[in-house]
């Protein structure tokens, strides 16, 4: 369902004034206040009215939606969607809208709470991604307050019950509405929640119970890893809230590529440049493998892009699943820069070369012909 026009939703021109706005808003909340109006559909009118006025009568957020619209409002109401449930920072209107709709509870503040999960970007070379290393990382995280060990008390005191809530949380307050005067309860300012208050908070954190630091971490990098794969390291996040467990760090590996080789896979490819006679007579080269060098046979007569595959010489897989191939593609290269001699030498080769190659094609021209006449 798409969203309507707040203006139109008071019914108010877009230069209304702010006394105009906050007419229509009483006149309309009156009218669906779900305690008078019984009509299905009126709490949803109500809440329309209640979140347009929220938005227009504030000058900040009425500029806001005169320049972006709906879109610009999003980050103000939790992701947009209509989803009005326990969106802090709302002030006097959640406070109203929870105590007609009985919303807007937070879960117990006093309850432990997993700490956030951290992600880092670790960069490693193709060989350290190849054969696994280990390595420390330093990132900058929040980490337990060593001064205070997380309480946020100054040490040698401690929290005491919250002097405005007595400890229970909330505190109910009177409000003035369009509609007469509200007891409601909320969360108490003073304490979030908690029932507890720091009256002397630890000077190195100011009472938060945490502190940002460097922190040095050893991470094992494992065999055989690739580009975008990541790891887990368990409770190396941050800290966990009221005696939770940490946070976990994750880290996703980017690998260097090589000068050598690439890798698909668990697979390793490899470009063999080799000259034209290495190619037409055959040879015997050496291969770089990711481990060290094997000695490939090149057969007479090997094409470019011919490719030949040293079964299990690729990388080990990193769940443990055996070993990938290398496979080498040979690249006759073409030379560039020739002497007298070996120019005289590739003509002489032309003359030759050049008919075996006529014939070849001749032949099979012939072949083909000789297939489709069936004889
Ligand atoms: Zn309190
Ligand atoms: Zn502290």
């Amino acid at each position: 369902m798409a969203k309507r026009d707040y203006y139109e939703i008071l019914g108010v021109e877009k230069s209304a004034s702010k006394d105009e706005i906050k007419k229509a808003y009483r006149k309309l909340s009156k009218k669906y206040h779900p305690d008078i109006n019984q009509e299905e559909g009126s709490d949803e009118k109500f809440k329309e009215v209640a979140e347009a006025y929220e938005v227009l009568s504030d000058e900040n957020k009425r500029s806001q939606y005169d320049r972006f619209g709906h879109e610009g409002m999003k980050s103000k109401f939790g992701g947009g969607g209509g989803g009005f449930q326990g969106s802090g920072g709302f002030g006097g209107f959640e406070d109203i809208f929870s105590s007609f709709f009985g919303g807007g509870r937070q879960a117990d503040p006093n309850a432990p709470r997993k700490g956030d999960d951290l992600q880092y970007t670790m960069t490693v070379d193709f060989e350290e991604a190849v054969f696994g290393v280990t390595k420390t990382i330093t990132i900058k995280k929040e980490v337990t307050c060593d001064t205070c060990d997380g309480n946020g008390a100054k040490p040698g005191t401690s929290k005491s019950t919250c002097s405005m809530c007595s400890g229970a949380g909330r505190v109910a307050v009177e409000q003035n509405t369009p509609f007469g005067r509200i007891q409601t309860e909320r969360t108490c300012p003073t304490c979030q929640g908690t029932g507890q208050e720091i009256k002397d908070p630890c000077n190195k954190c100011k009472g938060t119970g945490t502190v940002t630091k460097d922190v040095d971490i050893e991470v094992t990098v494992p065999e055989g890893v690739d580009n975008g794969q990541q790891i887990r390291v368990q409770g190396q996040g941050e800290p966990g809230v009221n005696g939770g467990p940490s946070g976990d760090l994750y880290i996703v590996f980017r690998v260097r590529p090589d000068s050598r080789f690439t890798r698909d896979g668990d697979d390793i490819h490899y470009e063999l440049p080799v000259t034209f006679a290495q190619a037409a007579l055959g040879d015997e080269i050496k291969v770089p493998t990711i481990n060290s060098e094997v000695v490939l046979t090149i057969p007479a007569g090997t094409q470019t892009g011919r490719r030949f595959r040293l079964k299990e010489k690729g990388v080990k897989n990193v769940h443990g699943y055996g070993y990938g191939d290398q496979f080498i593609t040979v690249k006759v290269v073409t030379p560039t820069k020739l002497s007298d001699e070996e120019i005289e030498i590739f003509r002489r080769l032309a003359e030759q070369g050049g008919e075996k190659i006529n014939e070849q094609q001749e032949n099979i021209f012939d072949r083909t012909k000789r297939f489709f006449k069936g004889d």
